[in-house]
């Protein structure tokens, strides 16, 4: 079978980087482009630290991203470009793999019309580590037992969206399994914002440290007792096997998929 065709975009960043280095690494792909907004021209391979490669990191456009006929383009860039990525990327009729934040459900629904529009699928996943979406499943079983739970999301300091949109999945899966709602209890706040954001009456709590670079608690109380899941990625390694297999499932996909739990087999 030939290899999947994969471009890179956010390619001099920190996942950007290890997406590249991971494409570079597996058989049965092969890295064609690489783009960011950031590019002064360096071949991706010197920026890696692997050899020379012969792929210019250059900018995103049409054009560009037309010119070496890539089947996938995975986007780790940021929440401001991440639309416009997209719209490129299905214009061009290259499958984009997601893993980029801060895409709300406005966003989802634009961009469910687009692919509806280009006739090709595409790939979004708020979190690629295996064990974040293992929580997310256990706390949607957890969510049918107790219907008070808390979210605590911890990420390192250079994250800008808040809270993540893991933390906002796990509030949906949440909200959708609970089969009785929370008891409403009126709080004296003596601090603005001290009880954290609130989405369909799940608290999510946002930790910002360097340090740290993506980790989540969910919490339950029950009667005389609590019940805690946490996940932790300690290294952007652990994103990879996630992306390998959303690159392997999307560059054949005819619809929207959101979330790794669904081409996983839990
Ligand atoms: P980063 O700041 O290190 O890298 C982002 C890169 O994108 C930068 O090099 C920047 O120059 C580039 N960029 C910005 N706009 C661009 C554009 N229009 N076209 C091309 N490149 C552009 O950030 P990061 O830590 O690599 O994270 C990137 C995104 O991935 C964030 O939204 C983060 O929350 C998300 N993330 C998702 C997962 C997941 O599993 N889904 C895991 C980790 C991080």
């Amino acid at each position: 079978m030939d290899n999947i065709r994969v471009a890179v975009s956010g390619a001099l960043g920190r996942m950007g980087r290890e997406v590249c280095r991971t494409v570079l690494a597996t058989e049965g792909m092969e890295l064609v482009d690489a783009f960011d907004s950031r590019a002064t021209g360096e071949d991706i391979g010197a920026v890696l630290g692997t050899g020379i490669t012969g792929i210019i990191v250059r900018e995103l456009t049409l054009r560009s991203l037309r010119e070496f006929v890539p089947q996938v383009l995975v986007d780790f860039t940021t929440p401001l470009s991440v639309m416009q990525n997209i719209a490129i990327s299905l214009e061009a009729e290259v499958r984009p793999v997601v893993g980029t934040t801060g895409i709300t459900g406005v966003d989802l629904e634009r961009i469910r019309e687009l692919v509806k529009k280009s006739g090709i699928g595409a790939f979004i996943a708020p979190n690629f580590a295996l064990g974040a979406v293992l929580l997310m499943k256990f706390a949607a079983i957890a969510a049918r037992f107790f219907p008070q739970v808390e979210i605590i999301e911890l990420h390192h300091d250079q994250k800008i969206d808040a809270p993540s949109g893991t933390a906002l999945k796990t509030a949906e899966m949440i909200v959708a399994a609970r089969l009785q709602q929370p008891e409403q209890r009126e709080e004296l706040l003596k601090l603005p914002g001290v009880r954290g954001g609130v989405q369909d009456g799940v608290h999510i709590h946002s930790v910002r440290l360097s340090g740290l670079v993506a980790h989540q608690e969910v919490l339950f109380g029950g009667q005389g007792q609590t019940l805690s899941l946490r996940h932790d990625s300690y290294d952007r390694n652990s994103f990879m096997p996630g992306v390998v297999l959303a690159i392997k499932k999307a560059h054949t996909l005819k619809e929207l998929v959101y979330g790794l739990e669904n081409i996983l087999d839990l």
